[in-house]
């Protein structure tokens, strides 16, 4: 089946974090952007220009932005080793990137690399990571931004994984499956 994007993140760096489907579970680990007609497709989805890309410059970000905030979902404070990776990542943003205007203070992000180089800052600066969620399932590991109001969204999709968990528990509430 043909690869099709889900933005679902709420924010470009977690729409590229979850390029990797089922990262928690190695058996079924996929990475979509390994894929140089899905990388356009990906990047054609989000609004990025989808020609001549280099997937490792994409790679890089997209795995020291997971391992920083994934142990933010559960609560954790992020590796030293890895905090130190972001900050040289976000040096590289701002070393790569034109200063456009001083008030309000305006980027030029230029490269495709360096725009998610500085979507990944802008991620950290700009929203309430209060907010950061990993998705319920035990296997998928797609980080969202839970804009609810009331903060109650577990699911990356409720289509997708919120459906599967409603299915499980359905059968194990008509089969006398152990829950
Ligand atoms: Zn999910």
């Amino acid at each position: 089946m043909d690869y099709r994007p889900e933005l679902v993140g709420g924010h470009l760096a977690l729409d590229l974090v979850n390029t990797v489907a089922w990262r928690l579970d190695d058996r079924r680990r996929i990475d979509r952007i390994a894929d140089p007609v899905n990388l356009r497709r990906w990047l054609t989805a989000v609004g990025l220009d989808p020609a001549g890309q280099d997937p490792g410059e994409l790679v890089r970000c997209r795995e020291i932005a997971y391992a920083v905030l994934h142990p933010l979902t559960a609560g954790d404070e992020p590796r030293a080793a890895d905090l130190a990776v972001l900050r040289e990542l976000v040096e590289d943003a701002v070393r790569n990137a034109t200063l456009v205007s001083a008030r309000p203070l305006t980027w030029r992000a230029g490269t495709v690399g360096n725009q998610v180089r500085l979507a990944v800052w802008r991620l950290f600066e700009d929203e309430d990571l209060g907010r950061l969620r990993q998705c319920g399932d035990n296997d998928c590991g797609w980080l969202f931004l839970d804009r609810s109001k009331n903060g109650s969204r577990r699911w990356c999709s409720s289509a997708d994984c919120g459906n599967r968990a409603r299915a499980r528990r359905y059968y194990q509430r008509h089969s006398g499956a152990p829950a």
